[in-house]
């Protein structure tokens, strides 16, 4: 009797993560293959990290150039790449000279060190840590405790102490920013919650009040930087400055690195001995990561996320499928509303068709692709993601009394 991969992988993977929905076994620019041959046009970019897209030279060199030279010392030294990659780091993020940059292995490790830093910060006066409803911050005890959805944290209470969720809203910042707070925590856009962006001048706001009461803002750029919403992080669309960023997903294309970055003042928080790590800043994930950056400098990737993003809402809108209700984000980070609850079934039907996306809720589907996707990928995508729509749309009109049904989908 033969074993299929999807008895071996509900067999032997742990059971947190769903069904695995493919097989995949390579992978080249927006494209990605399946074990039997067939070939996906690839608009998840592994969630936002993919930043140049699979097997990418730029990627490749990189890998085998350092992991031939040096890959790992541990941070009783330091290494060139790493340095190297803090310091484009501090100059991508603007900090100025007095930036200070902390590497760990993935986004929850960035979010884990900007959490002890607000501790740091706070002190015993300043119990009260806050953070925006519906945002995601990671998995790890620490990181779930500033993540707002109570669903995730319920089968693992308590959590760590003094964090409080707030609505997204000035009016809820000026009512819960305080003396006795240590920092905000800000996702700017949305990325888990369905692609979510902030009312207008939040982040303006935020910065204004944190800074009349001494409180850190720190902002989660895991999702959202690298270039990903046609800027290099998505704070620098309202011109503030931070205390602290942290960075992760899109930064490695692919290699698993996570960063703190510190802005100031917040960068002399952290004293010897007050947090670690292993792996965190080895030479091979930097050097790959350093590698990633330079190549999304060099091609000019940021204006083609910002350029590319506007002419994918467009041509999604131009689809004119009544099943879409519009479209969010910034750059190439897109939310597509849905006018039902299907967005599961549009990302099975586009597995069908060819097409990976994902719906971080059942009315959203959520595309954040390679930095490096031109006409020729929108317009396939397009294509594809049409009939997809098409396919779902048709099961609903069948599914339901056809003159009813019919109407509502076509309103
Ligand atoms: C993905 C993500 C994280 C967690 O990163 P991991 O690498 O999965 O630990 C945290 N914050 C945001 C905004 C994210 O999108």
């Amino acid at each position: 009797m033969t074993t299929t991969w999807k008895d071996d992988a509900g067999r032997d993977l742990v059971r947190s993560f769903g069904e695995r929905m493919a097989l995949f076994t390579r992978g080249e620019g927006a494209y990605l293959w399946d074990d039997k041959g067939r070939r996906y046009l690839d608009f998840l970019a592994g969630i936002a990290v993919n930043s140049l897209g699979h097997a990418h030279p730029v990627f490749v060199e990189a890998v085998a150039a350092q992991a031939a030279t040096l890959a790992h010392v541990s941070n009783y030294f330091a290494t060139e790449p790493q340095l190297a990659l803090a310091s484009r780091l501090k100059r991508l993020a603007g900090t100025g000279p007095s930036g200070r940059v902390y590497f760990g292995n993935s986004g929850a490790e960035a979010n884990e060190a900007a959490f002890k830093l607000a501790r740091l910060h706070g002190g015993a006066d300043r119990p009260r840590i806050l953070s925006l409803r519906d945002a995601f911050h990671g998995r790890t005890m620490g990181t779930l405790a500033l993540t707002g959805k109570p669903w995730m944290q319920e089968p693992f209470l308590p959590m760590a102490g003094g964090v409080e969720f707030i609505d997204s809203t000035i009016e809820a910042l000026e009512a819960a920013i305080d003396d006795r707070v240590a920092a905000l925590f800000v996702e700017p856009v949305k990325g888990e919650a369905g692609v979510v962006e902030l009312p207008e001048g939040f982040l303006r706001a935020a910065r204004e009040l944190t800074e009349q009461h001494g409180v850190l803002l720190i902002i989660d750029e895991i999702q959202t930087g690298a270039g990903r919403t046609g800027e290099w992080f998505a704070f620098q669309h309202d011109g503030i400055t931070p205390d602290a960023i942290t960075v992760a997903k899109g930064i490695g294309g692919g290699f698993p690195i996570g960063a703190l970055i510190t802005f100031g003042a917040a960068s002399e928080l952290f004293y010897p001995g007050t947090h670690g790590s292993t792996f965190g800043g080895n030479a091979l994930g930097t050097a790959v990561a350093g590698a990633v950056l330079a190549e999304i400098e060099r091609a000019d990737l940021v204006a083609n996320a910002a350029e590319r993003g506007e002419q994918l809402r467009a041509a999604i809108e131009a689809i004119g499928s009544p099943l879409v209700s519009g479209c969010r984000g910034k750059g190439l980070l897109v939310g597509v509303g849905l006018r039902h609850p299907v967005a599961k079934a549009v990302v099975a039907a586009a597995q069908e068709h060819g097409l990976i996306i994902n719906a971080p809720n059942d009315e959203t589907i959520r595309l954040v692709p390679a930095l490096t996707i031109g006409d020729v990928e929108i317009d396939e995508f397009v294509q594809l993601f049409a009939a997809s729509l098409e396919t779902v749309a048709h099961a609903l009109v069948l599914e339901d009394e056809p003159a009813q049904a019919g109407a509502e989908v076509r309103a």
